[in-house]
Formats: structure tokens, C-alpha cells, sequence
């Protein structure tokens, strides 16, 4: 049950297969309603985002395999957003008039502390050069203005999901471990919570690193925290690779119920509904 996926990539950015390959998986595998959300274009080309002269071709190549597959699955469009800086972000002009069903907002960019912009999520070894080359050394400097960029992401608004909030968390802990239960860091986890809610938006439980780590973003030790704040849930596979879209998927689901949650979001007929977890 519960067999939704709503993050997702595809060649569109960095994905590693064509839209249609996740789609065919996700209806042999059983699943009611799916969502693609390639990383939106940024103001200059990465080798991980879309480009903007792809988005005509992402839009129409969406309506193509929807309609192949109408009436098999619930198959709806979005984007991963990223936060770059107050006139680029999920709030942006040029994104909330795309039409889409529904946007991610993440942050994975920085600005460091000569205001050049940085990839922070990264592998473990580079996390750590990151935070010598453009960090002046100084993980609380990093960590504070993560926290800073996906607050303001949040007060700005434009999306319905917060990507994998507080996902350095696995990256920091490994370079100062025991920093999550430091009282500065969970503070700021809490506080980003607290907005999370007063803003009614929901929050995705990523699993893309569960069977590689073991983790989730958020990580589990918040989930209760989520749930006294009625904050609503999903469980997002954040797939690049079709045969990933249900990883990490039942585990989440397990542990959002052990946190007290009775219910997930998910999107039927151009609408957020709480569905009964049931695992
Ligand atoms: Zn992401
Ligand atoms: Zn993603």
C-alpha cells in the first residue's frame, strides 16, 4: 500500500533514464500515483540540472506518456527547485507559471564566504574539503547558512514540498559526530520545523540514501517532532535509476508509523489527500 512516489529524476536532468522507463516501472510494480520532478534549470547549465531550452520538451514529453498511460496510473509533473537567492528560487515567476501539478523546494547550493556559489551536497570526502576551501574551516558557519537558505526558501514560498530538509545532517555528523543532538543543531531543526508548519506545507521523508546509509532526510530521530506538529508526510524515493522508485519506501513508511503518523499524502485527481498508512 501506500505505493507513491513523487520525487524523481530522469534525463531530463541528471536521472539515468528516460521519463517513461520510471513511469512503466512504477505501473508494474503496483503503484497508484506517481510524480516526475527533474531538477529545474538554473540561470547557467550544470551537469545536473535541466536546461531551460529542454522545458518545452520536458512538458510535452509528460503529456505524451500520461496519455499513454491513462487510466493505469495517476501521473502527474513537478519540478525540484532549488533556492539560489531571493530572485531565483521556487517562488520565482518563471516557475510558478510552468504548468505544473506541484513543486519541490530543495536547497543543495550555498554561497560561501566570498559569496561564490557552492554544491553542497556531496559526497562525505568532498563535504569535508568544502568545508576547509570555502568555509574557512568552520562547519557551524556551513551548517548556519543551510539552515538560513532553506528558512528563507520557506518564508518566500511557490512549492508544496520541502526536499529532504536537513539532509547535511548525515554529511556533518560524520565529519563532528554527535552534532545532531548539539543543542545549536537541533534548535535549527526545530525552528525550520516550526515554519514548515505555520507555512501548511509538507515535508518529504527521502529515501534515496536509506539502503546505501541507512538514512532518511529528515532523519528518523525527527519524526515524532514532525508528527506533534501535524506537519503532513510522504515517502519519496527521489529515484535517478527506475529500478530505485520503491527503495527505502516500506522502511520509511514503518517508521513514520512507529512515530505515531496514521496517515501519508498522496495526490489523486489534482488533489492532496491524508491516505491511510498501512505497511
Ligand atoms: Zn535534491
Ligand atoms: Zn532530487
Amino acid at each position: 500500500m501506500n505505493l507513491t512516489n513523487y520525487h524523481s529524476h530522469c534525463v531530463f536532468c541528471d536521472g539515468r533514464a528516460d521519463m517513461e522507463s520510471f513511469v512503466r516501472f512504477a505501473v508494474a510494480q503496483g503503484f497508484t500515483s506517481y510524480g516526475i520532478s527533474s531538477h529545474a534549470p538554473l540561470p547557467y547549465h550544470t551537469a545536473w540540472s535541466m536546461d531551460w531550452e529542454h522545458m518545452k520538451d520536458y512538458l510535452n514529453e509528460f503529456q505524451r506518456v500520461k496519455k499513454k498511460y491513462d487510466g493505469l496510473i495517476e501521473y502527474y509533473l513537478g519540478l525540484e527547485i532549488d533556492y539560489l537567492n531571493d530572485n531565483y528560487n521556487p517562488s520565482s515567476p518563471f516557475f510558478q507559471e510552468l504548468p505544473l501539478d506541484y513543486r519541490i523546494g530543495s536547497v543543495h547550493l550555498l554561497e560561501d564566504v566570498k559569496g561564490v556559489t557552492i554544491d553542497i551536497d556531496v559526497a562525505p570526502v568532498v563535504f569535508k574539503d568544502i568545508v576547509d576551501d570555502h568555509f574557512d574551516g568552520s562547519l557551524e558557519l556551513l551548517v548556519n547558512e543551510y539552515f538560513r537558505r532553506q528558512q528563507r526558501m520557506l518564508e518566500l514560498g511557490g512549492f508544496d514540498i520541502l526536499g529532504h530538509p536537513d539532509k547535511l545532517h548525515y554529511n556533518a555528523n560524520l565529519m563532528r559526530p554527535g552534532i545532531m543532538e548539539e543543542k545549536w543543531f537541533s534548535q535549527l531543526v526545530e525552528s525550520l520545523f516550526e515554519t514548515v508548519a505555520r507555512k501548511g506545507m509538507m515535508v518529504e521523508v527521502n529515501t534515496k540514501s536509506f539502503e546505501t546509509y541507512g538514512v532518511f532526510f529528515p532523519n528518523k530521530m525527527h519524526f515524532e517532532l514532525l508528527r506533534q506538529m501535524n506537519i503532513p508526510v510522504m515517502v519519496n524515493s527521489d529515484a535517478h535509476y527506475p529500478e530505485r522508485i520503491n527503495s527505502g519506501r516500506p522502511e520509511a513508511l514503518g517508521a513514520l508509523k512507529n512515530a505515531g503518523y496514521e496517515s501519508v499524502r498522496e495526490l489523486y485527481q489534482g488533489k492532496w489527500i491524508d491516505v491511510k498508512l498501512e505497511i
